[in-house]
């Protein structure tokens, strides 16, 4: 029987089921799921769930009686929902489970949501607020009160603002899990001083996505398209993982075909119709043919291509010359691509032209339904890797497939970011060292450059706060983290809020407990599918003792140890720092009622519920709550139901105003616009602010692009600097076979395990269990070629060094390229620590730039009084950290790391161990200078006079002053 017959098959007898058993009168779960999964305690029993429980060694069973606590996951991006077990006795979570009611996620987690049980009972997780005693990096700790510790911030950072140091305090997030809080404190401090680690993730894929449409990420409806496009191993271990993959899984069930590029055969070319493994980098040339061949079949959607692509832009600037029709246009296009041949493609990506083909087929049959993703991945990896993503969605304006069902939106039309009641402003200065001028078309803060700038004397660090973000570990070249983190004269204070031990809260001066995921407040929405919704994070003992009728006022009296959130923490140190409201700061964290106290938990969400998000009070009268208590009890609530094709929607009346239309129909007015949750596109000269675009004689809202279109073409790219890419096309990789010695074959060090969190994985033990090493994928012709065989130690040599790790022989890896994933290789200094997870112990010798990493931990089990299950570890592998042999990488345009690397394999010598890292670390300052030297500095391109292109989003946008260059600098 064919696969799709034994789907068909099972769907038949699932709707038989169902069927039956509706007919005998049983109901089932009909909460935001609607996937009638009768396994979810009905909404009506949280107060009091009754569960049978095992009475040890007696073969009987008890009643144990639970209040089910919605809260939101923090272990991904994804925010799915998640329903804590309060045992009613104790007041103490026993379990997590999928909350029914989250629109996204509809009762399901993947792995990671269930194991924040593992994260909230570890038994070496931090407890209370700690300080350095001796010096940084020595190890050695004394408990100090929060007071203390928030005097010390508080004096530090009132005394930056007050002597006009604000560029001294930085704020480096990794996994935010939150929506405008934190950036509305740093507003209210007025400081440009949010770093994040975006430029090590999807900043190039982002910059593919904002050249066409304005908006960086897509939105995809997985769940209605008829063929599935995946860059990687999307489908499992995507950015959107459990919401992204059961709607991949859904499609799939009602037949849609699924093609996956990964050079992995990961679980998700487990699912996939076509698997493509492409030489890495080649990705975009992929996509190319596959648009060559919509464009000369003539299967692309003319119409659509016609009415809202800016190819009367591309015309005026490149064919000046020819007639102004599309037809004209269309012969241009053709002849752009004419190149991209399935022999050329193939030949670039070393696969079959026949695979091709048959994968081009499959998507010029999608219509409008094509759904395509790359998150990071190719586009990650990849010098010019934002082209992957350009290419990519290439494709979906072809066919038109923009915003339709089955197709892909804007994220910001299924995201819904509610207005809080902090009434902050942007800044009004620049930040060189978050944002340098190097890079002025980055999409994000150029993060992982940072210990670079502060050796080269552009700054320093008065106050510096990690926050769940371990550089050290995840970043390239952590030596150097190491070194400027020792070093007190460019780092002063540095404050690592974190929930548990890392490498970088090491190198700390304060260690500062935030709570998991069942432990803190925050507010969140994704683009996860076609649908808005938003996800309340809460602290759910202290929600599950209000319930009971107790009043909490501090979530610190709820959590473990002094374990406290960041919301309240945030609040009472910008309390602290403007005690007497002098500096206009305090203000913006006031009680509303009583303004000589900070805000309350319930006051900042009640204030949101009851304000910003509409159809909240209104469902939440129905039940008889307020929105608070709507919010609290059930975790979730969905704003919107899909989106349209906004881009069509017209402007007329009011809102149009006092209309004036540029050459190419940009259409500019004097009335006030409402851009809402997306990015604002720049005035013209006269002030005037867009407002559409002419389509048809009619004004269309359109995109924020400055065109008010999809930019086929990208005058911005052409004007700041970089003509050559002005279309969609194909930019070698660093790692391309043209660029490596005749030794060196690419290392793809990027990809994901499902089962594993970035930088907290090895803090759940379940997790650890399932995936606990990372060797060296390599196929049977390397190892043979190399004389490697599975399990041999390699030495994997890289740009500033070699890692030992094992190699693992697979056929599930093309030829000549090795993969090693980047989950593994914790490491730690403390004997003992991390009882029941597996971080391995370490000793780091430095002589001069030289410096060696190795374990020296004994991997066996612990006895058991080391911790409850510490007895049961039974694995000794922990892997390797393989980035602490990478050289930076930025991307000249987007700014991205690209993380490939072209490596020389070699045999382990005697007395290498797994998991042993060697680095020249001065190496590190050569390619830092090499790929420096790719940059096109707006000094010298801007053709503004401005430091970036002011339509082009960046997070805290400065005001429009703050852009200027400084004066002499062009
Ligand atoms: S996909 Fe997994 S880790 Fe991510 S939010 Fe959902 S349950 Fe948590």
């Amino acid at each position: 029987m064919k696969p799709s017959h034994i789907i068909k098959t099972l769907n038949e007898r699932i709707a038989a089921f169902r069927a039956d058993t509706e007919d005998r009168g049983e109901t089932f779960y009909q909460g935001a799921s609607r996937i009638n999964l009768a396994a979810f305690p009905p909404k009506e029993h949280w107060d009091d769930w009754i569960a049978l429980e095992p009475i040890k060694g007696t073969g009987k069973r008890r009643e144990k009686h639970y209040m089910l606590v919605p809260t939101t996951c923090f272990n991904c991006q994804s925010s799915c929902g998640l329903l804590a077990y309060v045992d009613r006795e104790t007041m103490e979570v026993r379990k997590f489970e999928g909350n029914p009611e989250h629109a996204a996620s509809r009762g399901r987690n993947c792995a990671k949501g269930p194991a924040t049980l593992n994260q909230i009972t570890d038994p070496d997780r931090i407890l209370y607020p700690m300080q350095r005693v001796g010096e940084r990096g020595e190890g050695r700790w004394k408990r100090i009160s929060w007071d203390e510790a928030l005097d010390q911030l508080a004096t530090r950072i009132r005394a930056a603002i007050v002597e006009d140091r604000k560029e001294e305090v930085m704020y480096h997030v990794g996994r935010e899990g939150e929506d405008g809080f934190t950036e509305s404190i740093f507003q209210a401090w007025g400081m440009d001083s949010i770093n994040t680690h975006t430029n090590i993730c999807s900043a190039a894929g982002r910059s593919g996505h904002q050249y066409w449409m304005g908006y960086d990420r897509p939105s995809n409806d997985f769940a209605n398209a008829e063929v599935i496009l995946l860059t990687s191993a999307h489908l499992e271990s995507g950015h959107y993982f459990n919401p992204h993959a059961q709607r991949i899984i859904e499609a799939k069930q009602r037949g849609a075909r699924i093609i996956v590029v990964d050079v992995r055969m990961s679980n998700s070319t487990t699912h996939a119709d076509h698997w493509v493994s492409p030489y890495p980098g080649s990705e975009a040339a992929i996509f190319l043919s596959i648009a060559r061949h919509l464009i000369e079949t003539q299967t692309y959607n003319r119409d659509f291509v016609a009415r809202w692509w800016n190819w009367r832009e591309f015309m005026a600037a490149q064919y000046p010359d020819d007639a102004d029709t599309f037809e004209a246009f269309e012969a241009r296009l053709a002849e752009t691509y004419a190149g991209y041949t399935f022999e050329y493609a193939a030949a670039e990506a070393r696969i079959d032209v026949r695979q091709l083909r048959m994968v081009a087929e499959t998507v010029a049959g999608a219509g409008t339904k094509l759904c395509t993703q790359n998150w990071r991945s190719a586009a990650a990896g990849n010098l010019g890797g934002w082209q992957v993503p350009r290419t990519l969605f290439l494709l979906n304006a072809l066919m038109g497939a923009v915003a339709t069902e089955g197709g892909l939106a804007p994220n910001a039309w299924n995201k819904f970011v509610p207005k809080n009641p902090m009434d902050t402003e942007h800044p009004d200065w620049w930040n060189d060292l978050i944002f340098p001028g190097e890079f002025p078309l980055s999409v994000n803060e150029m993060s992982f450059l940072l210990p670079h700038f502060l050796k080269q004397g552009r700054g320093k660090l008065d106050t510096y706060f990690t926050r769940v973000y371990n550089p050290v570990w995840t970043n390239p070249g952590g030596f150097d983290w190491v070194e400027v983190l020792s070093d007190e004269s460019k780092v002063g204070l540095h404050a690592a809020l974190t929930p548990t031990w890392n490498e970088t809260a090491h190198f700390a001066d304060l260690v500062l407990p935030m709570g998991h995921a069942s432990e803190r407040h925050d507010l969140v929405s994704m683009e996860t599918h076609d649908g808005r919704w938003i996800s309340f994070r809460q602290p759910v003992a202290r929600a599950a003792r209000v319930r009971l009728g107790e009043t909490i006022n501090d979530t610190r009296e709820t959590n473990p140890g002094e374990v406290w959130e960041e919301n309240e923490f945030w609040f009472d140190l910008t309390w602290r720092i403007d005690p007497d409201g002098a500096l206009g700061i305090r203000q913006h964290v006031a009680s509303k009622t009583d303004p000589d106290r900070p805000m309350t938990q319930d006051e900042y969400y009640a204030w949101i519920f009851d304000n910003s998000v509409p159809g909240l009070p209104e469902a939440a009268q129905a039940e008889g709550l307020s929105p608070l208590a709507y919010m609290r009890r059930y975790g979730n609530f969905q704003v919107g139901l899909g989106s349209a094709m906004h881009y069509e929607d017209e402007i007329t009346g009011e809102a149009l105003g006092e209309a004036h239309t540029d050459e190419h129909g940009r259409v500019f007015t004097t009335a006030a616009v409402d851009y809402g949750d997306g990015p604002t596109p720049e005035a013209d000269p006269e002030g005037r602010l867009p407002v559409g675009v002419g389509v048809d004689g009619t004004v269309r809202r359109g995109f924020p692009t400055p065109s008010g279109r999809l930019e086929f073409y990208s005058a911005t790219l052409a004007a700041w600097g970089w003509p050559e890419y002005a279309l969609p096309g194909y930019i070698k990789s660093h790692i391309h076979a043209d660029n490596l010695a005749a030794d060196q074959i690419p290392l793809v060090p990027t990809f994901r395990l499902p089962t594993q969190i970035h930088t907290r994985g090895a803090n759940s033990k379940w997790l650890d269990e399932l995936a606990h090493n990372n060797p060296v994928w390599m196929n049977p012709a390397d190892g043979q070629r190399l004389a490697v065989a599975d399990g041999d130690l390699i030495r994997v040599h890289a740009d500033l060094g070699y890692f030992v790790g094992q190699a693992w022989i697979t056929h599930g890896i093309r030829p000549g390229v090795i993969a090693c994933s980047h989950h593994m290789g914790r490491w730690q200094f403390t004997p003992g620590g991390n009882r029941e997870q597996r971080t391995m112990e370490t000793d780091i010798a430095r002589a001069g730039d030289d410096w060696t990493l190795t374990p020296v931990a004994d991997h066996s089990p612990m006895a058991p009084q080391d911790g409850k299950d510490a007895a049961r570890v039974w694995w000794t592998a922990v892997g390797v950290h393989q980035n602490l042999t990478f050289g930076v990488h930025p991307d000249p345009i987007s700014g991205q790391h690209c993380w490939h690397q072209g490596v020389r394999v070699t045999k382990a010598e005697s007395g290498d161990q797994p998991g042993q890292v060697h680095v020249d670390r001065s190496k590190s300052t050569d390619v830092f200078n090499e790929w420096m030297g790719r940059t096109r500095p707006a000094a010298t391109v801007s053709p503004d006079g401005n430091r970036r292109p002011r339509w082009m989003l960046r997070p805290m946008k400065p005001r429009a002053d703050a852009y200027k260059l400084p004066e002499g600098s062009a």
